[in-house]
Formats: C-alpha cells, sequence, structure tokens
C-alpha cells in the first residue's frame, strides 16, 4: 500500500520558485500587514538577470510540457490542487496577514481557488472541423502558444492567478507568476507547492519591486502576458506587449451597475445587494459600485440597505465574525481619504458612514459609507473608488437608466433585479458589459468566461473561451486527393 503524497509545505520563508527550486535574491523587501501596519516577512527582489534566467529555464520547459496530451497535464493538475488543498488552512491565515482578509474573506478566496482549480483540470481545448469532405478536410485547432506570464493585483492574490494558471498550463504552455508588491507571500508559496507536483519549469513565480512587470512584460521570449489590474497599468501592458507583438489578455477595472426595479421584494434584494457592494471592503473589481433603485420604492431600500450593512462587523484576520476588514495598502488606503474628503467638499449627502480618521499604527479600515443620491457626474459616480463607499441613485424610466448604467467609460458587469424576470432581461440586455446578470451579481464559473467590455478589458478569462485565450488558433488543412 503506498502512503499518501505528503504536500504540506512551511509558511515560514518566501522565496522565488525556478526550475522547481527556492531562490535567494541578493536582495530582499518586506509588505506591511494591513491590519497591524507591522512588516512581514523577507520576500524576493528580482532582477533582470533573475527574469532573464526564469524565462529560459521557462522556455527549455515548454517543448515536453506542450508535447503530452490535455489528459495527462489534467492529471498533473488535479495532483496540483490536491496539493493546494493539503494547505489550505495555512493558505486562508496567510491571505488574512497580506491580503487583510479576514477568516470569512480569506476563505471565500480559498473556495474560488479551489473550484477553479478543479474545475479547469476538467476542461479541454476542442477542435472544429467546418468543412469535412471528399476533397479535403480542414480543422481548426489551438496550439499553445509557448511561455506565459500572469500579472495579479493585491486584491484576491491567489484566485486571479490561480485562473490564469490552470488554463494556461492545460493548454500546454509554461507559466511565471508575478504577483504584486503588496501581496507576494501566497503566489511563492502556491509555486513551492507546485514544485512538488510539476515537472521542473513549468510554473514558476518571481516577486520583486515596481519594475519587475516591465521586465517581464518587454521579455522578447514571452508570449503571452495575461494581466490583471488597473485600467491605467493595464495600457501600459499593452503597449509594451506591442513592440514584440505578445498576446495579451486585460482584466482591468470596473464601475459595476446594478439597476433595482420597483417590483422587488425589498428586504431582500437589500440585502444581496449590500453584501455584493460591500463584500472585500469593496476591493474587488465585479463589486457593485452604483446602485440605480427606482424612486417609487428608492426610500424604502435605502433604509433597509443602511440596515443591512450596519449589521457587518469590521475586524481584522483573527475575528471569525468579521465581515470588513481593512484596505490592503496604504496607498489604497490615501486614495481613499481623498475620497471622503470629497464627502464635505462636494456636499454630498451620507446615507450611512462618512468620516475616515486614521488611526495610528492601527490598520487600513475604513468607515463603510453609502452615499444618498450623489449628482450622476460626480467622483463617486464616475470613478472607481475601490473600497466600502457606494452612491445610491433614483431612477424612473428605463431608457435613463440604461444610459446612464453604459455612460461609464468600463463595462465589466452589470446587474438588472425585477420581479418580472422578462422585463429585468430587457433591460440587462442593452447593457454594454462583459458579465451581464438578472437577480443576480458577481455570478462566476470556471467554465464560464469572465472579462470586461470598453476599458474593462481585452479578452476573457475561464472557459473555453479563455482556455482558448492561451493558444494561436491554428488551421490545418488536409487534402485527399492522391499526389
Ligand atoms: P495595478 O494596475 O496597480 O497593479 C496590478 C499588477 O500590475 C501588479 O502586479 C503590479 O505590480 C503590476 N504592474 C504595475 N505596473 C506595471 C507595468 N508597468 N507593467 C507590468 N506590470 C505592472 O492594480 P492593483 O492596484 O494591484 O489592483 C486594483 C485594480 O485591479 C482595480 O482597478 C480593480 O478593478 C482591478 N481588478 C480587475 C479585475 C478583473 O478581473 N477585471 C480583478 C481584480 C482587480
Amino acid at each position: 500500500m503506498t502512503s499518501a503524497p505528503d504536500y504540506k509545505i512551511a509558511f515560514t520563508t518566501f522565496q522565488n520558485v525556478v526550475n522547481n527550486e527556492l531562490v535567494k535574491t541578493t536582495e530582499t523587501r518586506r509588505t506591511i500587514c494591513p491590519s497591524t501596519e507591522e512588516p512581514l516577512w523577507e520576500s524576493p527582489v528580482t532582477t533582470q538577470e533573475d527574469v532573464d534566467h526564469a524565462v529560459s529555464i521557462s522556455k527549455a520547459a515548454f517543448p515536453a510540457w506542450r508535447k503530452l496530451s490535455q489528459d495527462e497535464r489534467a492529471e498533473y493538475l488535479v495532483k496540483f490542487a490536491d496539493a493546494i488543498e493539503a494547505n489550505t488552512q495555512e493558505f486562508i491565515d496567510l491571505l488574512g496577514k497580506e491580503a487583510g482578509k479576514p477568516p470569512q474573506g480569506g476563505g471565500f478566496e480559498m473556495g474560488l481557488v479551489m473550484n477553479l482549480a478543479r474545475e479547469t483540470a476538467k476542461l479541454r481545448l476542442k477542435e472544429e472541423k467546418p468543412e469535412d469532405s471528399d476533397d479535403r478536410t480542414a480543422i481548426v485547432r489551438y496550439v499553445p502558444l509557448g511561455v506565459g506570464v500572469g500579472i495579479v493585483p493585491w486584491n484576491f492574490p491567489m484566485a486571479l492567478g490561480v485562473g490564469k494558471l490552470f488554463p494556461a498550463l492545460l493548454a500546454g504552455n509554461t507559466f511565471i507568476w508575478k504577483p504584486s508588491p503588496y501581496s507576494p507571500y501566497s503566489a511563492l508559496k502556491l509555486a513551492e507547492v507546485g514544485a512538488k507536483v510539476l515537472p521542473p519549469g513549468v510554473f514558476q513565480a518571481l516577486s520583486g519591486e515596481d519594475n519587475l512587470g516591465p521586465m517581464l512584460t518587454a521579455h522578447p521570449d514571452v508570449a503571452k502576458v495575461s494581466f490583471t489590474g488597473s485600467t491605467e497599468t493595464g495600457k501600459r501592458v499593452m503597449a509594451a506587449c506591442a513592440t514584440t507583438l505578445k498576446r495579451v489578455t486585460l482584466e482591468l477595472g470596473g464601475n459595476d451597475a446594478a439597476i433595482v426595479c420597483d417590483d422587488v421584494d425589498i428586504p431582500n434584494v437589500a440585502a444581496k445587494i449590500a453584501f455584493l457592494a460591500f463584500v472585500h471592503s469593496g476591493q474587488i473589481c465585479m463589486n457593485i459600485k452604483r446602485i440605480y433603485v427606482h424612486e417609487k420604492i428608492y426610500d424604502q431600500f435605502l433604509d433597509a440597505l443602511v440596515a443591512v450593512v450596519k449589521q457587518f462587523k469590521t475586524g481584522d484576520y483573527t475575528d471569525a465574525e468579521a465581515f470588513f476588514g481593512p484596505i490592503q495598502n496604504s496607498m489604497q488606503f490615501d486614495k481613499l481619504q481623498d475620497l471622503y474628503a470629497q464627502i464635505d467638499k462636494q456636499g454630498w449627502k451620507t446615507a450611512l458612514g462618512g468620516a475616515l480618521e486614521k488611526r495610528e499604527g492601527k490598520g487600513y479600515f475604513v468607515t463603510p459609507t453609502i452615499i444618498d443620491n450623489p449628482p450622476e457626474e460626480s467622483r463617486i459616480v464616475v470613478e472607481e473608488p475601490f473600497g466600502p463607499i457606494v452612491p445610491v441613485l433614483k431612477w424612473s424610466d428605463d431608457d435613463d437608466v440604461i444610459n446612464r448604467a453604459n455612460a461609464s467609460k468600463m463595462g465589466l458587469g452589470a446587474s438588472v433585479w425585477a420581479t418580472d424576470v422578462a422585463h429585468g432581461r430587457q433591460i440587462a440586455e442593452q447593457l454594454e458589459a462583459g458579465s451581464i446578470w438578472v437577480n443576480t451579481h458577481f455570478e462566476v464559473a470556471p467554465h464560464v468566461p469572465f472579462g470586461g467590455h470598453k476599458h474593462s478589458g481585452i479578452g476573457m478569462d475561464w472557459g473555453d473561451v479563455g482556455l482558448q485565450g492561451w493558444c494561436n488558433p491554428q488551421a490545418y488543412w488536409v487534402k485527399h486527393s492522391k499526389l
């Protein structure tokens, strides 16, 4: 009888993972715990030389990895998922410290990670046959690109990377993961877990300073960059990738509208929308960021929303009851402080919260805030706050609210809430966004593509579309006539 493999790793030191080995860098850096503002562990500072070396290893690992069948690669991915799962509690604890997630939030992210890992391993690239006649057969098949790079933000430091890594590997690419300098730790540990099951060089992780992303987007031997982050950085990534004609997928910011019709069950829908607007303290691309409520139910709905959000508890990574954790980093906290300062300056009316005072050395905690019917052109409506501050706005005419929802440059997601589902669908189908939802929001699945329209992105991750995004389509002709 063989004993179960030992997939446990220690969560005490954090190093780059190159060629399945832990590699020390000459310099190191530490990030700040968002709950305590104390420095966390040392982490690598990757140099250009380190990047060149890791890319050459990834490139060398590609031919053997692409030669495996999809089923063989999927077998590796299933083992990898088992190995991640064996370290679940350690990852939740780590997300608490590096990302500011209370246990509920860390558990939520780990749930996403495991679902993405397990379900992606079940997907397969399929060939298409646009012609299969006596004369000839034409096949469209999808062939891997080579070395893929995933550039990941700090808000979901594990799940957003796993949603790139697993499809990239399944499609036959090798992969280098670059975490955000604000949250480097969990990616390095995932790669360390990966080194227990994957062939060397197939998955590597490199962490460093702000200059690391540009080193990777400029590298001539990187074939594709899949980026998740802000729209501004996304534009820079695309420009850098143009020089070497890299393939790019961009998952960028959002300013999702929710349109609430006058026939909804108010307490039920207010509770759902409260969760979807405020979960992870508003630091999710797909949080509801503008709540349009029909004027007939506006006052009642606003009261119900406020009552629900008031019940959400704030706490740090030790607090199992906490819904709101801190903002993940000082840069984002400073941006929010500037936005909160506009409440008085612009005379916005608050239905909840308002003031934002920084407690010295006690973490980046922010007051949950609801703004009552601000002007449509105000910053709180037009910008993506990425924090727990949300505007509620009045509407009365379908066409008008559709225009207002579509007026944003962003187009990540949008939802309509209606008891009359046919009416809800009629509105939803006119919304300009990569995901549209009726009576839900933030509904995602590994077998369904996810991405943004307009300034919210280019291309999609996940599902068949996401898997194909890690490939070049190839037209493959076979002539049947004798030579
Ligand atoms: P960011 O754009 O500042 O950074 C994202 C990543 O890009 C980090 O790893 C960073 O180090 C790297 N980077 C920075 N400059 C770079 C450059 N010039 N070249 C290459 N890489 C570079 O974003 P952030 O603040 O970490 O994340 C918050 C933003 O991400 C929000 O706008 C949010 O809406 C968006 N987001 C989008 C999605 C989505 O799926 N659409 C998901 C989560 C977050």
